[in-house]
């Protein structure tokens, strides 16, 4: 664990924590400088930013260092100007073993993101190599790597969706990465719409007559992330009609993402939406717990760290948010141990999650899940309890099932006994049935999913 991997968690916390807007603007590119116990010292890009670190975000910065740990007393801002590499001054870092390393994980880390988005916007730290597949992002997974191989032909758009942390931006980038990889020439662009939307408006204001549709037009690959702020900018979404437009007729390759599937982004018109239909829409889910622990176990290797089983299922057992999430605790674990020259176990695990699992929603009770279920699909909680075998009540019961294991892990019995049931295979089946179906049916699946948003809502 390193300075900067700790950065990496407090910045994913503010993410968490604030509009993407907001973060884009204010949070994502402040870098730590140095950190011991008395002071942080945090780079900002100007002074503005900084006043406004200590105006109207004080309070979230001091939170987000708190949940990782960080408990220094003084918050010192300093104006780190673009271009020039920070420097870091070894001697306050937090680095416990006092090992001279040749290159500063944090200059390294600046260097890589300067250098890159310069260029595509893409950043060389996410590959397939380092992305973990498992039931929640492999058919996500994928097509990512059939549009990598192909770009332009298959899937055109490629359209990503699923709530934050769980790998868009990941998969999406590295679709750039590799198809740079396999030809050095491919002109890939990658940006988020927010920068769609602010280019497109000064470009409007400034009344240039060129520049703009030029530079979105020109390129063999466009990757878009977080296409759901493009809601309620009408000018804006005519524009990327028309951005999509021309390269689509040119076989050029578009990638979207959005927490949601097209047909639910408010206010995005008809003709974009019918669109991002044209392809190939797919969710991405949270790991299932197998695929957590794959996840946990390969980003502490990646910090030289081998974690006890039982550390690794505890962390993954506890979180069952986000993958951006899950790095978090795991990056608390390495920094915390590592500060204080120990072992990362399964009891410092324990004492720091403890305050998260505790953050997290306790109102999820099997009578919740069967309630939304039923709402979900217009019928009554005792219906699905009921002994009734109509088509329209047996799957929703069936899916309630699956829900009740996926959520909360009941067992069978237990599941069976809450659906007013006695035998148990029953349970079994059904399960089995809609875990093949949610794989296999892309309803069942979008079912599936809204009504676990409406139980987490
Ligand atoms: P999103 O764009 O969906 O909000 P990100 O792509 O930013 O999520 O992912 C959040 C963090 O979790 C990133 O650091 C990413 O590398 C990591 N991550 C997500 N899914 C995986 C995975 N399957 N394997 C490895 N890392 C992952
Ligand atoms: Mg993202």
């Amino acid at each position: 664990m390193d300075l900067s991997g700790l950065w990496r968690s407090v910045l994913g916390e503010l993410e968490l924590n604030t509009s993407g807007a907001e973060f884009n603007t204010w949070f994502k590119e402040l870098e730590i400088i140095a950190l011991n116990e008395e002071k942080i010292t945090i780079g900002v890009k100007n002074s503005f930013v900084k006043n406004q670190m200590r105006k109207k975000y004080a309070d979230k910065i001091k939170s987000a260092l708190k949940n990782n740990n960080i408990d220094a007393k003084i918050i010192d801002y300093v104006v780190v100007s673009t271009g020039k590499k920070t420097v870091v001054n070894r001697e306050t870092t937090a680095t416990p073993s006092n090992q001279p390393s040749t290159q500063s994980p944090v200059t390294n880390l600046i260097s890589n993101s300067r250098v890159s988005s310069q260029t595509s916007g893409l950043n060389p730290r996410y590959t397939f190599d380092n992305f973990i597949v498992g039931g929640s992002n492999d058919l996500a997974h994928a097509a990512c790597q059939a549009v990598a191989s192909n770009p332009g032909v298959k899937y055109n758009p490629l359209f990503l969706y699923g709530g934050v942390g769980l790998g868009k931006t990941h998969l999406m980038q590295a679709v750039g990465n590799e198809i740079i990889k396999n030809n050095p020439n491919a002109r890939v662009l990658y940006i988020t719409i927010e920068t769609f939307v602010s280019e497109f408006i000064a470009h409007t204001r400034a009344k240039k007559t060129t520049g703009f549709s030029e530079k979105y037009r020109n390129v063999d690959v466009l990757i878009v992330d977080d296409m759901q702020f493009i809601a309620g900018k009408e000018k804006t979404q005519e524009e990327f009609f028309h951005t999509f437009n021309e390269l689509h007729q040119n076989n050029k390759q578009i990638i979207i993402s959005s927490d949601k599937p097209p047909k639910s982004i408010p206010t995005l018109t008809d003709r974009l939406k019918s669109r991002f239909e044209w392809g190939m829409a797919i969710d991405i889910q949270m790991p299932d717990f197998e695929t957590r622990c794959a996840i946990i176990e390969a980003k502490a290797a990646l910090s030289n760290v081998t974690l006890e089983k039982e550390t690794v299922e505890y962390i993954a057992s506890n979180i069952k948010t986000n993958v951006r999430e899950l790095e978090g605790a795991l990056n608390q674990l390495l920094a915390y141990a590592e500060m204080r020259q120990i072992t990362p176990d399964i009891s410092i695990a324990e004492g720091l999650l403890g305050s998260v699992r505790s953050s997290r929603p306790q109102h999820i009770t099997p009578k919740n899940i069967i309630d939304k279920t039923a709402k979900y699909f217009q019928i009554s909680a005792s219906e699905i309890c009921s002994a009734k075998r109509s088509k329209d009540i047996v799957m929703p019961r069936q899916i309630a099932m699956y829900l009740l294991r996926s959520e909360l892990h009941l067992s069978f019995p237990r599941i069976a006994s809450e659906l007013g049931r006695k035998d148990h295979t029953t349970a079994m089946h059904s399960i089995e049935k809609i875990e093949k179906a949610s794989k296999l049916d892309l309803v069942v699946r979008e079912q599936i999913n809204e009504i676990r948003e409406k139980i987490y809502a």
